[in-house]
């Protein structure tokens, strides 16, 4: 039986109604969280949006009639209740906003039943992700999603009022592009009118809003669906939000200050936390150095030192072979883990293979300043002396080392020291190190396509002071380019843009296009630029994962709607699925059937 609820007006939310209402009457409507019964009389905890409210139903009051349907009641049937607010005459409950008072209720209708649900609807919910994705409706119900996505609301207002405030214009891009290889993989779309030809998804609005600064629209500012079909990891969606930016006329510092402002007004009206300006630096190179990460959680040391010098004569092969290869050695200090029992150590070194080391080598300062370790008997006591002291080792501690490439040693033990930060707890969770990284290469060798690829994107200025070394050496160019890190996750990049044509058509040159082939791809906005193009600069934030961060969810999915899971599917509409024949002939389209 379903009731309608004509006549009845809601006055409030479940946790707008306060002690402030004592005495007065209120319409409130959402789902039955609970139901119990004692006897004469009936409670139902009231659930919407706000949170909770307690019902109380007798009989004088509510009537024979209402009593009897109160009966009925089940856990996420939805009601409409009039009645007067009173003081609990029962224990007061400390743990809920309306924990002092309750509704006596005089009518009572039941606007829709409900099935039994797959899952209690509660905070923390122990109910596995494949349910809880398949129902997502009931799931979008649980009050910590709720209250994630109602912060991520708040959010998103907050950046458009700051953005507003500082003269920058929302404007929309299409979502239906060219695609442009360079960069992840493209959602295609598949042209009814154009057979055989697809539109891409954007990655990001990039090109629009360097076109738009070509225009002379100076700030531009958009809230932006983003689609990479890469595979997924627990960080990432295949379709992800942007808050997306560019500005005119503007060099580094402008946008670096225009985004900690955002940052710091954003955080504190949403979160209440305070951040102080101006935020940290680093260059590439030092967050690189120091923690094997280009995106650092400084919220603890355990920093990396570089011991090569100290072991290149020392007999034992690991270490020298990697340094003649060109390589590096360093390690990590775990404080205080001297006595860490070898299956834990064996452990790490299974994990750092998982991050490309060929081993772990370590070596423990026992409590009597004695050495236990996997290299002690290539090494003489007096290099043994000099790399504890290098490392700052005292007894109790345990040092980890790799060496091999650079590349692969910071990725190493940055991994381990996050690893082991984490089981150690070595960081506050509610400890917020935001932290710009800058000064990134402008190129990036890849083994896979035997080419220099952009680190950022080929739009990015080189630093003007390493330009003349761009065909000498150019791995050693470095980018105008920029990171937002808060606590060893990037939540946001961008860059200075190429104004000038001449460079532009270089950076290609770099990157292995042909003249025809850069035309063929970017040729609107390189002829765009050519019509006078102001100096501009921008940045991207991944809102979801700043939400994220927010709320300590522990994953992406927690605070968007309607998120996708690793194969990139969509569990409660059953999304990618098949089409009919006929929209594929429509499209041109035939499948090459199990290929
Ligand atoms: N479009 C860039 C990105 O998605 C951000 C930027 O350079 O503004 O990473």
């Amino acid at each position: 039986m379903s009731e309608s609820m004509q006549g009845m007006h809601r006055s409030h939310r479940c946790t707008e109604v306060s002690n402030a209402n004592v005495g007065e009457n209120v319409t409130v409507m959402g789902w039955v969280q609970k139901r119990r019964n004692l006897g004469s009389l009936i409670f139902i905890d009231l659930r919407d949006r706000s949170g909770i409210l307690q019902l109380v139903f007798d009989e004088p009051q509510i009537g024979a009639a209402g009593f009897e349907k109160a009966e009925a009641l089940r856990s996420e049937y939805v009601i409409a209740v009039t009645g007067v607010v009173q003081k609990r005459t029962a224990a007061v409950n400390e743990n809920l906003k309306t924990g002092d008072i309750e509704v006596i209720a005089k009518e009572l209708r039941i606007l829709s039943e409900s099935e039994t649900p797959p899952f209690q609807i509660e905070e923390n919910s122990k109910t596995n992700d494949e349910i809880r994705l398949k129902y997502r409706y009931l799931d979008l119900r649980r009050p910590d999603i709720q209250n994630n996505l109602m912060l991520r609301s708040r959010v998103l207002t907050l950046m458009r009022a700051f953005m507003a405030k500082e003269g920058f214009i929302e404007i929309e891009t299409p979502i239906l592009c060219k695609s442009t290889p360079e960069g992840a993989r493209d959602y295609l779309v598949p042209s009814r009118i154009h057979p055989g030809h697809f539109y891409a998804l954007p990655q990001s609005p990039q090109l629009f809003k360097q076109l738009l600064m070509a225009s002379g629209y100076d700030r531009y500012f958009q809230i932006a669906k983003c689609f990479r079909d890469e595979d997924l990891r627990a960080d990432r969606q295949p379709e992800f939000t942007q808050a997306d930016m560019e500005l005119s006329f503007v060099d580094i510092e402008d946008v670096l200050d225009v985004n900690e402002r955002l940052l710091q007004y954003v955080f504190k009206e949403s979160i209440g936390v305070d951040i102080a300006l101006p935020l940290p630096r680093m260059s590439w190179q030092e967050a690189m150095d120091r923690f094997g990460s280009d995106k650092p959680d400084t919220r603890f040391g355990m920093e990396l030192c570089d011991i090569s010098d100290v072991v290149k004569d020392c007999g034992f092969g690991v270490f020298t072979g990697a340094l003649e290869a060109g390589g590096t050695v360093r390690g990590i200090n775990v404080k205080g883990q001297g006595s860490m029992p070898r299956k834990k150590i064996d452990k790490l070194a299974e994990f750092a293979k998982g991050c490309g080391a060929k081993g772990l080598a370590y070596l423990c300062i026992n409590e009597d300043g004695s050495y236990k370790s996997s290299f002690l008997k290539f090494m003489t006591e007096e290099e043994l002396a000099a790399l504890v002291e290098r490392m700052a080792g005292e007894p109790g501690d345990l040092l980890l080392f790799a060496a091999d490439k650079h590349k692969i040693v910071w990725n190493v033990l940055g991994a381990l020291r996050l690893q082991l930060a984490a089981e150690l707890g070595l960081y506050d969770e509610n400890q917020y190190n935001f932290l710009w990284v800058t000064e990134f290469p402008l190129l990036e060798w890849s083994d896979e396509e035997e080419r220099f690829v952009a680190m950022h994107h080929p739009f990015t200025m080189p630093m003007e002071e390493d330009w003349e070394r761009i065909d000498s050496d150019p791995g050693s160019v470095r980018a105008k380019a920029y990171d937002i890190v808060l606590n060893g996750t990037e939540l946001g990049g961008g860059s200075v843009r190429i104004h000038q044509n001449d460079i532009q058509e270089k950076m290609f040159e770099v990157l292995g296009f042909t003249k025809e082939r850069a035309h063929e791809q970017f040729g609107f906005l390189l002829d765009a630029f050519s019509y006078g193009v102001p100096p501009h600069a921008g940045l991207a934030y991944g809102v979801d994962r700043m939400i994220m961060h927010m709320v300590h969810a522990g994953s992406i999915r927690d605070v968007m709607a309607f998120p996708k899971v690793k194969d990139a599917s969509d569990l409660m509409s059953d999304a990618p699925g098949p089409v009919d024949e006929k929209q594929l002939a429509e499209l041109g389209i035939a499948l090459r059937g199990g290929e």
